[in-house]
């Protein structure tokens, strides 16, 4: 399941340098998580970056994109492939 970032953003910047699939970035209003390239940081890190160093716990898992850990690693293997993610 990817994540996004709710009307609590305060638009501190913290998180978007520490994704490691570039997934983040300013939006219209506050900071927006693109689905298609948040892996939950499986396969880099134990647990979502953004999640931790977020100062306002302003993100949240997004039922929109639900997604198994399977899933998580075959989206990561594919952005790899693409040079997308480290
Ligand atoms: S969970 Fe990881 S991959 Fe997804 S937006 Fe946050 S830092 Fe990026
Ligand atoms: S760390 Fe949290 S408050 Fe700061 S920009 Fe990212 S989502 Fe918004």
């Amino acid at each position: 399941m990817s994540l996004k970032i709710n009307e609590l953003c305060i638009n501190c910047d913290v998180c978007e340098p520490v994704c490691p699939n570039k997934a983040i970035s300013m939006g219209p209003d506050i900071y927006v998580i693109e689905a298609d390239l948040c892996t939950e940081c499986v396969g880099h890190f134990d647990e979502p970056q953004c999640v931790s160093v977020c100062p306002v716990e302003c993100i949240d898992p997004d039922p929109d994109h639900p997604e198994s850990q399977e899933q998580l690693l075959a989206k990561l293997a594919q952005l790899q492939a693409e040079g997308a993610a480290p």
